[in-house]
């Protein structure tokens, strides 16, 4: 945390940065928030464990842009990822963000238990790099960390050997509990559209009451802006009140992205984002 501070501190000092987003604890818990520290004094506050879940990238579409220095974040490796993916989708420039990469151990899934294989988040038993690359610094040490079984990728396998009927009567179950309260979109960092299809009215696509057909064509209309583009954070599924499993829906995009045409969205900022690109070799078939 010392390190972290530090080069908050000289990249706000340096004008490197006009603010840096991070974590700061909530008073009297071992919980943390997303802070903004926008002077050294600030930049004290900041901190880094175990028990910082969020993924900040959501706030750099969110947030005014400065009108001089740049946009410090403070990000863990499924974090650039998100921000790597905004850069595919020219949301952000490289040389609008200063990125403080931390070298991660492993979040908690619950932020009242302390951290173990039980208490884990799933995305964090299948993170293929906890150490972040092509930040502007990196602090921190990674230590290994014990993993658990993943639930998410057994749940899949369950939900793949279902009937299509019965897929369909799982999800219709589980979008009923949705209360369009938005919070899955919020929370997502590739959910950054100025007005969003949910909230037009002229004409109006989605019903905005929670009602069943409304609620379908939310879940799944947010599925399909997500596909090719999701980098399974599993935030939208961490801000549901109503525990609907999103992840299962995010994580079944990206396999499909990746086995019909080995994509990986966030991977490399150079690359063309998957529905921006065209490839020769790209399945056809399905076009009519
Ligand atoms: S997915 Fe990886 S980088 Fe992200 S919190 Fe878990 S261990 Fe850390
Ligand atoms: S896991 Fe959820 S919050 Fe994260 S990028 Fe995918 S859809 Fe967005
Ligand atoms: S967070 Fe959950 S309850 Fe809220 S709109 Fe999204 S799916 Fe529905």
């Amino acid at each position: 945390m010392e390190a972290l501070q530090k080069i908050a501190k000289e990249a706000l000092a340096s004008k490197e940065a006009a603010f840096i987003i991070g974590y700061a604890r909530v008073p009297g818990s071992q919980k943390t928030r997303p802070f903004i520290a926008r002077d050294e004094a600030e930049a004290g506050q900041l901190v880094f464990d175990e028990y910082c879940q969020n993924n900040l990238a959501v706030y750099l579409t969110r947030i005014a842009r400065p009108k001089e220095g740049k946009m410090g974040i403070v990000a863990k490796s499924c974090d650039v990822r998100a921000i790597v993916a905004l850069l595919q989708e020219n949301q952000i420039k490289r040389n609008e963000v200063y990125i403080i990469g931390v070298n991660c151990s492993g979040v908690v899934e619950d932020p009242a238990q302390p951290l173990s294989k039980e208490n884990l988040a799933g995305k964090c038993n299948m993170c293929q790099a906890p150490q972040p690359a092509g930040t502007d610094t990196v602090v921190g040490e990674a230590k290994p960390y014990e993993r658990a079984d993943d639930k998410v990728g057994k749940l899949l396998a369950q939900l793949d050997s279902l009937s299509p009927q019965e897929r369909f009567a799982f999800w219709e179950a589980e979008f009923e509990k949705c209360v369009k309260c938005y919070a899955c979109r919020q929370a997502c960092p590739l959910c950054y559209c100025e007005q969003c299809i949910a909230d037009k009215s002229q004409p109006r696509w989605i019903e905005s009451s929670a009602s069943v057909r409304g609620n379908f064509a939310w879940n799944m209309i947010r599925a399909f802006h997500l596909a090719g583009r999701c980098i399974g954070c599993g935030e939208c599924s961490r801000a549901c009140p109503a525990d609907i499993p999103l992840m299962l829906l995010n994580r079944k995009m990206g396999m499909i992205a990746m086995k019909e045409f080995n994509y990986r969205h966030g991977s490399n900022m150079d690359d063309p984002t998957l529905v921006g690109s065209y490839n020769n070799s790209d399945r056809n078939d399905f076009i009519m």
